[in-house]
């Protein structure tokens, strides 16, 4: 079978054996595999990520100098079952799996470990168990985004976003974008997207954002999320304090019960929550910095390296971090259901296709985010140049 191979940052269109199938495993044909911000990083630093992936316990991350084919997006038909599986669907049917791989007793991350090919390639090998069949004939443009979608759910769950809530997306690159789509398809009202680039605040637009805001020009915690009765300064909170107590103790009950009783039912200071998609130095503190007090924030964004920020600032406005990475397998088959029933629509998010011969030319293109979000591959394209799908 043809496949992109990486190592050592080089990016060549490779013959290798068809995979067989072990234990528990299904080949699958792939119709679609999408390009992900992690594949750009893992290309040129990857031996990075290994050494913080060793740390949390995981030993088989790639590494730059083997040859490894990148892909845990995708979507396929299955080939063939391997022995032990269950078959429960028919060789034909289309799914779209989990990227986790067994090798043994060890589990491996498809597209990302040299123990677990991806699917640059015209077939690849996931997990039977792993596999959900594509519902309602969903087309496989949008079956391949499960799995971002589905990053993007994981978040906005963690985040514990209300209907009424104000979500302020920080960069509207392919996580960003997902995280917006899915607080719209959660019936969140007021979404604010910020991202220095034009064309992917224009795409935020398209994906659903009531707002966008510039940074460059605009703090996306000024005017674009007022009249929403969040507090912008300490001071405003003793004030919210001190002049509750003094209405409270106008009245004949004594205020602590009162009190006592609003916070039972969940009374507290407005407050947003705000999404860290950007995953580069400084954002974080930044954010911050501009947050409204009590925020909640989500980190999203990988920020390899190490970064500043001063939890002074946080604790002054009792700021709350939570970081978020990938998502359940309940999340990962609802994200597919909600993509099959039209809850969600990522189409905006997709500016290209390629074939495998066009992989190393769709990763220069993503480098700029004018024209780019999510590039999708198709094995059997010979496209070279990242083209708009069709439809
Ligand atoms: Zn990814």
């Amino acid at each position: 079978m043809k496949a992109v191979s990486c190592r050592n940052a080089e990016l060549d269109v490779v013959e290798l054996p068809t995979p067989t199938p072990a234990k528990g495993q299904v080949l699958i044909d792939v119709l679609r595999c999408g390009i992900c911000g992690s594949d750009l990083h893992a290309r040129h630093h990857c031996d990075e990520l290994a050494d913080v992936m060793s740390e949390s316990g995981y030993d088989a991350f790639m590494r730059s100098d083997q040859a490894v084919v990148f892909g845990h997006e995708f979507c396929g038909e299955i080939l063939e079952h391997g022995p032990g599986t269950r078959r429960r669907s028919a060789a034909g049917t289309p799914v779209v799996a989990l990227p986790l791989l067994k090798r043994g007793k060890d589990i491996h991350a498809v597209g990302l470990s040299a123990q677990a090919p991806g699917a640059y390639a015209e077939q690849v090998l996931v997990q039977e168990s792993l596999a959900v069949p594509v519902p309602n004939g969903l087309a496989p443009d949008i079956a391949a985004l499960t799995e971002p979608m589905a990053v993007g759910w994981h978040a906005v769950r963690r985040g514990e976003v209300k209907k009424g809530t104000v979500a302020v997306v920080i960069g509207c690159g392919p996580v960003g974008l997902a995280v917006i789509c899915l607080l719209k398809a959660q019936g969140v009202r007021t979404v604010v997207a910020s991202d220095l680039s034009a064309g992917r605040r224009a795409l935020a637009r398209a994906c659903g954002a009531d707002a966008v805001v510039d940074p460059a020009a605009d703090s996306p915690f000024g005017a674009a999320i007022a009249g929403h009765g969040h507090l912008d300064t300490v001071p405003d909170a003793l004030d919210l304090a001190l002049g509750t107590l003094e209405r409270l103790q106008r009245l004949p009950v004594p205020w602590w019960q009162i009190w006592r009783a609003a916070e039972a039912l969940g009374a507290k200071p407005k407050s947003p929550v705000i999404f860290e998609c950007v995953g580069v130095p400084g954002v974080i503190d930044q954010i911050i910095t501009g947050a409204p007090l009590f925020s909640r924030v989500v980190v999203v964004g990988v920020c390899m390296g190490a970064d500043r920020m001063r939890p002074s600032m946080a604790i002054n406005k009792e700021i709350e971090l939570r970081f978020v990475v990938g998502y359940t397998p309940l999340e990962f088959r609802d994200t597919l259901h909600m993509l099959a029933e039209g809850k969600v629509d990522p189409a905006p998010m997709v500016t290209g296709v390629v074939g495998l011969q066009g992989v190393d030319r769709a990763f220069a293109a993503l480098g700029d985010p004018e024209t780019h979000a999510k590039i999708l591959i198709d094995p059997r394209s010979p496209a070279v140049e990242p083209s708009r799908p069709a439809g």
